[in-house]
């Protein structure tokens, strides 16, 4: 088992990632003295409860927690305030109170629903991650909750940092495999923006993550949660440096944004982002190596590196220049000057940002 801390003053926090850690559930709770006076609730998804909510309940009845439940409809539709109010009333009717707190039991959807449960609920109260997901290895950490509104996602939520993060590496076997890529795109970048080392690790370590070798995934998601720790340690609140998390992810949510139909996952999504804004680094000046390395990681691990045919460009540049990233008028993408060094670009011209996307195309 690897451990890590967040470092954030007041509110920071360990992660703990091994194989296993949901037998011993009840013990992390004891050892970090989440209160056992108030009742706990533990939210999760359709596919996740018939899966572990049994073993986490027992394990925190048996040392004398109370537990409730609440199990959503799997899918980013329930990161809804229609969902967040229901959950409310059940949190009333089971006697949650102030010193009571919320566990998060799954991917991303739990996670930033939850949280945002926990950040709302009498003003804030404690939560816990128990990620399920490998993507969740991104958004249990860095306190960034919410829920989505019809005309626009994650933007009713809150910064609120949990207690702690239980990844439990066994979990990730019962994960589609099409969710084990994208998930394992988020991971590629981390090493993309911050650490050669890691970025060339992921290069040759491709066979062994994919078939999730158990070894393997706890070295890549505790070198993935550092460096998320370490950038959100630095701009806790989106100031500066925390925006270079965003590689990727300005052609890859204009694609999320068009791709109605045949969705594209966010991991596939981000993947043919990563392409194009290495692709642009290049164009920017910077080495060639750049290029050939960020596609060539992606084809290792079966990600996407091009923009599906059915997709209108005129639609990707506008759903782009729509994009909160691009503030006050100005283009910002976050490029690479090398491997594992990202950095915020300013005002670069959308006719070579056109063309990018026109050469990504299939
Ligand atoms: P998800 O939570 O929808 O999980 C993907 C699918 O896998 C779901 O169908 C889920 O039921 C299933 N699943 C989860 N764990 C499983 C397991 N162990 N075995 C079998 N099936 C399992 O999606 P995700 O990719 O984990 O997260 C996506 C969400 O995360 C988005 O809503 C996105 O906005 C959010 N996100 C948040 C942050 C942040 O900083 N807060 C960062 C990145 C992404
Ligand atoms: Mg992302």
């Amino acid at each position: 088992m690897k451990q890590l801390i967040v470092d954030l003053d007041d509110r920071s926090y360990p992660i703990y990632i091994g194989e296993g850690i949901l037998d011993q559930i009840s013990t992390f709770f004891r050892k970090h003295q989440i209160n056992d006076q108030s009742p706990l609730m533990i939210i999760t998804d359709d596919n996740i409860a018939p899966l572990y909510l049994k073993k986490v309940i027992v394990s925190l009845q048996e040392s004398g927690y109370k537990v409730c439940e609440y199990i959503v409809p799997a899918g980013e539709s329930s990161k809804s305030l229609s969902v967040l109010e229901k959950i409310t009333g059940v949190a009333l009717d089971a006697g949650l109170d102030r010193k009571s707190s919320i566990v998060a039991l799954g991917g991303g959807v739990v996670g930033d629903l939850a949280g945002f449960v926990a950040a709302s609920f009498m003003r804030g109260i404690p939560f816990i991650q128990i990620p399920t997901t490998i993507l969740a290895h991104d958004s249990s950490v860095g306190g960034k909750v919410a829920v989505n509104h019809p005309k626009a996602k994650n933007i009713i939520g809150a910064f609120h940092q949990p207690q702690m993060v239980l990844y439990d590496t066994s979990t990730l076997r019962t994960l589609p495999e099409r969710e084990i890529k994208a998930g394992l795109s988020e991971l590629i970048k981390h090493g993309l923006i911050w650490d050669a080392k890691f970025a060339e690790w992921n290069q040759l370590n491709a066979e062994k993550l994919l078939a999730l070798d158990s070894e393997s995934l706890e070295y890549a998601l505790y070198n993935g949660c550092k460096i998320k720790a370490h950038v959100v340690s630095e701009d806790e609140r989106e100031n500066g440096l925390r925006a270079i998390l965003n590689f990727g992810h300005t052609i890859g949510h204009a694609l999320e944004a068009v791709s109605q139909y045949n969705k594209l996952l966010h991991g596939e999504a981000i993947a043919i982002g990563m392409v194009g804004a290495a692709k642009l680094s290049v164009h920017l000046g910077y080495p060639q190596r750049i290029y050939k390395e960020t596609k060539s990681v992606m084809k290792k691990y079966g990600l996407p590196i091009q923009i599906p045919n059915h997709l209108n460009v005129d639609e990707i540049m506008e759903a782009m220049l729509h994009d909160k990233k691009f503030s006050e008028g100005q283009v910002v993408f976050t490029i690479l000057k090398d491997i594992g060094e990202a950095h915020i670009q300013r005002g670069i011209s959308i006719d070579l940002i056109r063309e990018i996307v026109e050469n990504l195309r299939l």
